[in-house]
This record gives C-alpha cells, sequence and structure tokens, in this order.
C-alpha cells in the first residue's frame, strides 16, 4: 500500500474533523426529509439547518443575518450584488486590495461591465495596506472597500477593523473575506459583509455562507423556489450545514488548543526551515501559514521530486490555474524569488513528527538541487 504524504497544505482545504463526519451521517443515511417541506420529516431537518446556522453565525459579529451558499466564492458574488442598491444612490468606485484572492479579484473585475470603477490598491513589502494611502484611495463615490482577513497565499492579518472604519467614514459597505482566518483569528465587529468556507475548518466541501449586516439589501444571486429568504434558491443540504455548524463549534471549544498547537508546529517549522526567508510579515500572521522562499530553488523541480509531503508552490488557487502567485508579486518579489517560494500550511491534525520529516524531505531534496 502506498504511504499518504504528509499533509501540509492546510490553506487549500482541510482534512473532515472526525466529529463532523460523525454529526453528517444521520442526515445523509437516515433523515432524508426536504427542509423547505411543511410536514414533520421537513420541519426536524429545517430544524436542524437552524441549529447549525446559529452554531455558524455565533463566530461572526452580531446584529446580522447568515446566508448559506455553495462554497465561499459563491459567498463574495453574492455579497457584491450589495453594490447595485449603492450605484442607484450615486456611488460607482469598488476597491479591492491587490492581494485579494481571485474570488474578489475577479468578481470586482466583472462589476466593470455594471458601470463601475475598479481599483486595486498595493500592499507593501510586508503584505500589509498602507491604511494612509487607502485613505486617499476611498471616496464619497465609493460603495465597496473588500478586503481579506487573513492572506491565503501568505498568511498576513490585515488591519480590518480600520479598513471598515476608513469605508464607513465616507459611507461605503466593507466586504471582509474570513476565510482563511474564521474560528481561528478574531473578526471585527465593525465589518459590513464576510465570507466563509466550510472546508477551510474541518467542514465539508461545497458549503460555504455570507453574513450580512441587518439592514444591507442584497439582491437573489439565484432565482427559483424563494429559499434562503429569497437571495439564494436551492434545496440546501441539511447534512452539509450540519457538518458546517459542527465544524465551527468545535473550533470554538477547541480554540485555544487549537491555537497552542499551531503556536508549536510553526516554531519547529521556523527552526527547520531556518535557512529559508520568510514571505511577508513576521509577527501580523496567522502562524499555520509559511510562505518561504531560498534563492536558487527550483520549485517545479522540488514538487515533481518530494512526493512524500503534500505542500505548495504559492497559492492552490493560483497554481492550480497555473497563474504565477499575483501576492508574492504584489509584495515586490523578484521572478526568481516567486520561483523558489513554497507555502506550507499547518493545521489541527498535523504532529510535531510531520514538520521534522517533512523539512527533513524538502531540505534533502533542496541540497540534491545544488549538487
Ligand atoms: N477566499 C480565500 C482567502 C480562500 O483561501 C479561498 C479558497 O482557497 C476562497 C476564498 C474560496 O473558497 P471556496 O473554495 O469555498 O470557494
Amino acid at each position: 500500500m502506498t504511504k499518504e504524504p504528509i499533509y501540509l497544505d492546510n490553506q487549500a482545504t482541510t482534512p473532515l474533523a472526525p466529529e463532523v463526519f460523525d454529526a453528517m451521517v444521520p442526515w445523509l443515511r437516515d433523515n432524508f426529509g426536504n427542509p423547505h417541506s411543511a410536514h414533520l420529516l421537513g420541519r426536524k431537518a429545517a430544524a436542524a439547518v437552524e441549529v447549525a446556522r446559529d452554531q455558524v453565525a455565533s463566530l461572526l459579529p452580531e446584529n446580522g443575518k447568515l446566508f448559506f451558499a455553495g462554497s465561499a466564492t459563491e459567498a463574495i458574488n453574492l455579497g457584491f450584488g450589495a453594490v447595485h442598491a449603492l450605484k442607484a444612490a450615486g456611488r460607482n468606485k469598488i476597491i479591492v486590495l491587490d492581494s485579494e484572492h481571485a474570488a474578489v479579484r475577479d468578481t470586482a473585475q466583472s462589476y466593470k461591465e455594471h458601470g463601475f470603477m475598479v481599483e486595486r490598491h498595493p500592499i507593501g513589502p510586508d503584505g500589509i495596506v498602507s491604511l494612509e494611502q487607502l485613505g486617499r484611495m476611498i471616496d464619497d463615490k465609493t460603495a465597496l472597500v473588500a478586503a481579506m482577513l487573513v492572506n491565503n497565499e501568505i498568511g498576513v492579518i490585515q488591519p480590518v477593523e480600520a479598513i471598515a472604519n476608513l469605508a464607513h467614514e465616507h459611507g461605503a459597505l466593507m466586504l471582509c473575506d474570513v476565510v482563511q482566518g474564521y474560528g481561528r483569528v478574531a473578526i471585527p465587529d465593525n465589518i459590513d459583509m464576510a465570507a466563509i468556507s466550510a472546508h477551510k475548518i474541518y467542514g465539508p466541501k461545497g458549503i460555504g455562507a455570507l453574513w450580512v449586516r441587518e439592514g444591507i439589501d442584497l439582491p437573489p444571486m439565484i432565482q427559483g423556489g424563494g429559499q434562503e429568504k429569497g437571495i439564494r434558491s436551492g434545496t440546501l443540504s441539511p447534512a452539509l450545514c450540519n457538518g458546517f455548524g459542527r465544524a465551527a463549534a468545535l473550533c470554538a471549544e477547541r480554540h485555544d488548543v487549537d491555537a497552542a498547537h499551531i503556536q508549536t508546529l510553526a516554531d519547529k517549522a521556523r527552526t527547520c526551515f531556518a535557512d529559508w526567508t520568510i514571505n511577508g510579515a513576521m509577527d501580523q500572521r496567522y502562524l499555520g501559514n509559511l510562505n518561504i522562499r531560498r534563492d536558487g530553488v527550483d520549485v517545479a523541480r522540488l514538487m515533481s521530486d518530494v512526493r512524500g509531503v503534500a505542500f505548495s508552490a504559492g497559492s492552490a488557487c493560483a497554481s492550480g490555474s497555473g497563474r504565477p502567485s499575483h501576492v508574492l508579486a504584489a509584495l515586490g518579489l523578484e521572478p526568481a524569488q516567486i520561483k523558489s517560494s513554497i507555502r506550507l500550511g499547518f493545521g489541527r491534525y498535523n504532529s510535531l513528527e510531520d514538520i521534522e520529516m517533512a523539512s527533513k524531505i524538502i531540505n534533502e531534496a533542496v541540497e540534491a538541487q545544488r549538487i
């Protein structure tokens, strides 16, 4: 039997928590009711969906509504719809950070077709936005500012609370992609919308959600039976909702234990990869993400040589699409430095031995390139 590789790609996706699997099984096997049916089976499923909704929402600010969606990408697309009402009030500008995930960048770009100006705000060499510069870009024509909490490629944490304050000073909305921080990094109360994804928190793939502050108008994204208050029609999956809810509850229950574990793994990794340079801020970062580079390393070759470790060359999304990492480029790194960068992502189910073994395998493969 082939041995499974050591999994160090927890930003791309996370393994399903056993507790989440257990929570989902009855909704796949026994309780098949449609949560939108009026009879007992349907009402039972609907009640479970609402419990899950509360579990997921409890890690987000108060005074909002949570809409389930098929992924965070879908949730982000849903959230952008809020700009339509603002355009009617004369606001036609959307600002996104240069380091946003494609789900935000490409969605923003698509709004050019709706008559919006789309501006990308640069990030500094540490990956963090300058609030002073951003403050100069936001004006009374701005409808929406989108900025992520934790970057998926380099792990840096943006000053989201201050960004939301700047947006609000000019009457704009603030959409935050909290996918990589939800359940792990504090989410400020003053954001207007937040997009999340279950498969990044040891939950199932195929479900995400958009949290929206009360009073914000969203146009329906999918027409049909009127589910999710008419915003996103389509039958919800009680199994996926329950899995998401259980995964969120576990993040809350295990918050301190998980954080201490990630700290231990990150400390170990920094020692094991001491010859490498960290991309992005050293301190303002989520410790489960280590994006590092080493001069002269051919990462394409490294990835084909190293079969025993699952890791990423830059973002999984970027490498999946064959596009070079726009985030590492936005840091001001040279093409050669980008090509010698790898991303290691640690999670709840990694052990210290994983880090020791993976670093040995990777560093030996790097040494072999030098011979
Ligand atoms: N935003 C960030 C920061 C991500 O890391 C990802 C996934 O890689 C997404 C959005 C998209 O999430 P989903 O896979 O649920 O569409």
